[in-house]
């Protein structure tokens, strides 16, 4: 993923001509921060745990980015994911910089006490790293609104008690009850659909009527389908971890959810679909692909049998370079992550400002307001594509380059 994201940024800076300092600094992380460090198990004994964090920009405000939970967390992941994150908060318009990091491990393997453990030794070893002005994380794969509250809990408890409810706000994506916001955990999903309907609304292709398939059934993956059944599409394959099922009649997600949640987070052995081998899922015949798992999905090997009209990249870094270029070649479009799957920090952003001026919001607004934000967002990037006639990626680079740009000239290099 790392190679992935330094090449589309310096294909980027190339096209924009970026000034050669600012991609000096761009090109570079601002903090690594790996800690090593003991939790007691259930059954006694000691493991010690490798947590990350990496910190890549903070020219536009505080770091902002998930804590991922997987096997395949590593320096070079944390990197490429911070990176992305200072350009997904700058495409946005957001006062944030980009971080990202998390621990290697497999969740499904430890208990629900001992993730707790974990999770708050692993907040109490980043120590004053993280913090409400400084670096803010939220959910990612394999984290949820728990973690979240239990590193709000964490970080604040270690405080002074004078400034405890100063500092709840160090992580985004909390529960409702420990200073959540109403529709924080649709945002993601939401924001992917509101960036179809703008497509669907350029490209006169109604969502009306359109089959889709989803890789992932998480968070991301959930709530995209819940929304685009909204609109009118049918949701005719689903792969996640555990299995790929199909229905061409369609599945229902809310179903499948309730299957999942009752079965680990696994949608195998769902009644309400058939399963099928996973190498023929990206070829399923449909209209919009919706890959919501991991990075490095969509390759030079399964992108020739992709035949949809769109790619909505709920994923971070879904599409590798050589699957891109058949992509294009094939003339499917790309809604590129950082612009698709914005809503996420978008809706964290707006968690933080309820926070610091201790307010409640309404999901109404707050989804009224996401929409708004993904919309313009949108817009830019296809404005930008048109000027600099390039795909929407490479605009979506230039519109956060422009503005990264902007604010080093304008504020100089201390000293
Ligand atoms: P999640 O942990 O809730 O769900 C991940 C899903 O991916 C699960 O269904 C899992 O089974 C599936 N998966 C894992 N490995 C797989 C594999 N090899 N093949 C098929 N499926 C596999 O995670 P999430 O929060 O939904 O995040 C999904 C993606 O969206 C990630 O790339 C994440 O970085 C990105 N993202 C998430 C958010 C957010 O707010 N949660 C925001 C922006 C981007």
């Amino acid at each position: 993923m790392y190679d992935v994201v330094m090449k589309q940024f310096e294909h980027a800076a190339d096209i924009m001509n970026l000034d050669p300092g600012v991609r000096k600094i761009l090109s570079k992380t601002n903090t690594e921060i790996v800690v090593h460090f003991p939790v007691r198990l259930d059954n006694g004994k000691i493991e010690v745990f490798t947590g990350y964090r990496v910190q890549h920009n903070n020219a536009l405000g505080p770091y902002k980015g998930g804590l991922r939970y997987h096997a395949t967390v590593d320096i070079d992941a944390a990197r490429a994911l911070a990176i992305w994150m200072t350009w997904k908060t700058a495409l946005a318009g957001l006062p944030y910089g980009g971080a990202k990091g998390g621990i290697q491990l497999n969740p499904k393997e430890y208990s629900k006490n001992e993730l707790e453990r974990i999770t708050r030794r692993f907040t109490y070893a980043l120590g004053d790293n993280i913090g409400p002005d400084l670096d803010i994380p939220a959910p990612d794969v394999n984290t949820n609104a728990q973690i979240m509250a239990w590193i709000a809990d964490t970080f604040s408890s270690t405080k002074s008690p004078s400034t405890r409810f100063a500092n709840l706000h160090v992580v985004t994506g909390k529960p409702m009850g420990a200073g959540g916001l109403a529709g924080r955990d649709r945002a993601t999903g939401f924001g992917v659909v509101s960036t179809l309907k703008s497509w669907s609304a350029l490209k006169k292709q109604p969502l009306k009527g359109m089959r889709f398939i989803v890789q992932g059934f998480g968070n991301v993956g959930y709530w995209t389908a819940h929304f685009l059944l909204k609109e009118g599409a049918t949701l005719i394959a689903v792969q996640d971890a555990s299995a790929t099922l199909y229905n061409e009649k369609g599945i229902d997600p809310e179903a499948l959810l309730a299957h999942s949640d009752a079965n680990g987070r696994n949608i195998n052995g769902f009644a309400g679909a058939q399963e099928m081998d996973p190498k023929a899922f990206w070829s399923l015949k449909c209209d919009i692909v919706v890959p919501a798992a991991l990075g490095n999905q969509i390759t030079e090997e399964n992108a020739g049998g992709i035949t949809a009209k769109v790619v909505a990249e709920g994923a971070n870094g879904p599409t590798n370079i050589g699957g891109e270029a058949i992509l294009r070649k094939n003339g499917v479009d790309i809604i590129p992550d950082i612009l698709c799957n914005s809503g996420g920090v978008i809706g964290s952003y707006y968690e933080w400002l309820q926070n610091k001026r201790s307010e409640i919001w309404k999901i109404d607004e707050v989804l009224v307001m996401l929409h708004d934000k993904i919309e313009t967002a949108f817009e830019q990037v296809v404005s930008t594509a048109n000027e600099f006639k390039v795909d929407w990626r490479m605009s979506a680079y230039i519109v956060a380059l422009r503005r990264l740009e902007t604010t080093y000239m304008e504020r100089g290099i201390f000293p």
